[in-house]
């Protein structure tokens, strides 16, 4: 075991409230790509960067060419990873308190986690926009195109939050709550690039601050411990 992995299973070890905060970095090693990562492919088959094909805006002047990529590059089949599976099992140990993610893959509910903060909502949730009936991912499964309503025939929209729309007020009121209560925080595989999410990390000042990212973050000054190992690894039980 590396020193960084001890120091890291010293602070779990002492701790009772932690909540990690994670981001796309989690998922990739499940092999959930992270659509930011413009490979050729993609620059081949997509006339619009991916943070204008998932806005507002282009969800309602473009909505074939939105769910086009919306089903290609984010309803991807994956199952949890080592640290997906480690963070649900410190939850049942009554260690850890809340799960904030940046992600919308609902991974961290698949490997056990209960307390799941998804700022940016889930690919497992839609609802009609004109009745409100709410749907699961099987609606996008079993259809092809533009999702409709089975009851109203109105459009189907995914409960993700898209570029140009706020946070769900209510989630932010929970991650908020375990972030202002926590003991530990752990910040994993993210590059706290992406706001408001990553601002939420001011509301921690309850003790150490672990980062574990491949590349530098912001957060990485105020950090007591930083490692850079995969995050599956460095989470992996000992
Ligand atoms: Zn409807």
């Amino acid at each position: 075991m590396t020193e960084e992995k001890q120091r890291l299973e010293a602070l779990i070890a002492q701790s009772r409230r932690i909540v990690f905060f994670g981001g796309a970095g989690v998922s990739t090693e499940s092999g959930i790509p992270d659509f930011r990562s413009q490979d050729g492919l993609y620059n081949q088959q997509w006339a619009w960067p991916p943070e204008e094909i998932l806005s507002h805006d282009f969800f309602f002047s473009h909505t074939a060419e939105f769910f086009r990529f919306y089903r290609e590059k984010m309803l991807v089949k994956a199952a949890p990873g080592a640290a997906h599976l480690r963070l649900a099992a410190l939850e049942a140990e009554g260690k850890l308190t809340a799960v904030i993610t940046q992600n919308i893959d609902g991974l961290h509910t698949d490997a056990g986690s209960r307390r799941v903060y998804e700022l940016h909502g889930s690919v497992r949730r839609n609802h009609c926009l004109s009745c409100g009936a709410a749907y699961g991912l099987e609606l996008l499964e079993n259809t092809a195109g533009i999702p409709r309503c089975p009851a109203c025939g109105g459009l189907v929209k995914p409960n993700v939050v898209l570029y140009g729309e706020g946070l769900d007020s209510e989630v932010l009121a929970g991650s908020i709550a375990a972030l202002r209560a926590a003991d530990l925080l752990i910040v994993g595989g993210t590059s706290l690039a992406v706001y408001p999410a990553a601002g939420l990390l001011r509301y921690y000042d309850g003790g150490p601050l672990v980062v574990i990212n491949r590349t530098p973050t912001p957060a990485d000054r105020l950090a007591d411990l930083v490692i850079r190992t995969p995050i599956g690894q460095t989470l992996a039980p000992v």
